[in-house]
């Protein structure tokens, strides 16, 4: 009797255990499967492909190295840092200037292809961010634990879900909400087109010394594991490391090597005491790579209605 009990009890366990596997592959089609969850744990199956896109990067020893697939991955770094800082976070997440549909759509994209999740999952977990920046209910202070603040947040359940209550306002662009759901096809599509491009050039200009598999390698799993740890920085360095010039009630810093490595937001201590900001360097000095870029744009008419800093915190010191 013991006996049976015991085994019905394994194979329960090992049934949950299994629709817990299948569910978390499931989620890697459909993110919008995730459903809402208080587990704070690490779920080990989500984490088998960020490790694989990490241990990815060792094929550089097979596949070797050429200046053509070196620029490759610096212009692949540099063009999504700016998706992500420009729009991810200071548009999508904090709507600090306005810009034509077409556009949102192709550099929602281009933030997509950085394997950081959709537009959605990113600004709403954000938003958060700022409303409990450093509190309890931040998911991912790092008060609660400097890894967890860098990459143990976004791997474990509970922050698995898009939170579409925080981004109500995005929900009515289907496109949006299609990258959003299928957050893996754009990175898939940039993976394969590193791998033709590489193949086409092989093929063509056989004098740049690369090929397919190398332009995959540098292109894709290197730039994006560099591009992935940088943005991270914002999270656990960012409100560790640096000088406070506001005293706002979080742990933010300015910081400007950080600033340098992702365009500009390591003025983060700048950005929590006036989020609203398109600029996050608030002096001349503050080097903001995103802020130039945009200002850019806006000469051109692809951006508008960029909103500045009050003067009265430009000169303030703490
Ligand atoms: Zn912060
Ligand atoms: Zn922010």
């Amino acid at each position: 009797m013991v006996g049976i009990t015991l085994l019905t009890r394994t194979n329960f366990t090992g049934n949950r255990f299994m629709k817990q596997i299948l569910t978390t592959i499931a989620v890697w089609f459909d993110s919008w499967k995730a459903k809402e969850s208080e587990d704070d744990r690490i779920d080990w199956v989500r984490v088998f492909p960020f490790v694989v896109m990490h241990l990815a990067c060792l094929a550089i020893f097979v596949v070797g190295v050429s200046p053509a697939a070196v620029i490759i991955a610096i212009a692949l770094y540099a063009l999504r840092m700016f998706a992500i800082t420009a729009f991810y976070h200071r548009y999508f997440s904090h709507r600090s200037f306005v810009t034509s549909r077409p556009i949102q759509f192709l550099f929602a994209a281009l933030g997509a292809s950085s394997v950081q999740r959709g537009p959605l999952w990113w600004a709403a977990h954000h938003r958060r961010h700022h409303r409990y920046s450093d509190e309890s209910q931040d998911s991912h202070s790092p008060r609660h634990g400097f890894w967890h603040s860098h990459l143990g947040w976004f791997l474990n359940r509970r922050n698995l879900r898009t939170r579409t209550e925080e981004v109500n306002e995005l929900l009515r662009y289907p496109e949006l909400v299609w990258l959003d759901r299928f957050d893996l096809v754009v990175p898939i599509f940039l993976a394969c087109l590193c791998l033709l491009t590489g193949t086409l050039m092989e093929a063509f200009a056989p004098g740049l010394g690369t090929n397919g598999p190398q332009v995959l390698v540098w292109g894709f799993f290197v730039s994006t594991v560099i591009l992935y740890h940088a943005t991270f920085t914002i999270n656990s360095l960012a409100h560790r490391l640096g000088s406070q010039r506001f005293p706002t009630r979080d742990d933010s810093r300015n910081n400007f090597f950080l600033a340098l490595l992702t365009f500009g937001e390591g003025w983060h201590n700048n950005h929590h005491r006036y989020p609203g900001s398109v600029r996050q360097g608030f002096r001349w000095w503050e080097i903001d790579m995103t802020y130039y870029l945009l200002r850019m744009m806006a000469s051109v008419g692809l951006v508008w209605d960029l909103r500045g800093v009050p003067e009265r915190l430009r000169g303030r010191q703490r």
